[in-house]
């Protein structure tokens, strides 16, 4: 199983490193190679790349609009909350 990390670079990532083989959004097992992500917010755990943003959307609305603002220095990074 290869993760991708969702970061300026895709960072692979060993199965062991992360200790769970399922999305703790939608409680589906990863693929073979999968883009996952964790929340910036909480200590949700791993997530699909899509399912973080609907998680991030729906539970931390208000937090992502601080974050936004606070990085408002660095736009490549915001791409992250649309
Ligand atoms: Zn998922
Ligand atoms: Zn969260």
């Amino acid at each position: 199983m290869i993760l991708l990390w969702r970061d300026a670079w895709f960072k692979p990532l060993a199965d062991f490193d992360i200790g769970l083989d399922r999305c703790s959004y939608c409680k589906k097992t990863f693929h073979r190679i999968d883009f996952v992500i964790s929340c910036g917010f909480c200590d949700n755990g791993i997530m699909h790349d899509s399912c973080a943003n609907k998680h991030i959307l729906s539970e931390h609305n208000k937090q992502r609009e601080t974050k936004i603002n606070s990085n408002k220095d660095r736009p490549q990074q915001l791409s992250y909350f649309f």
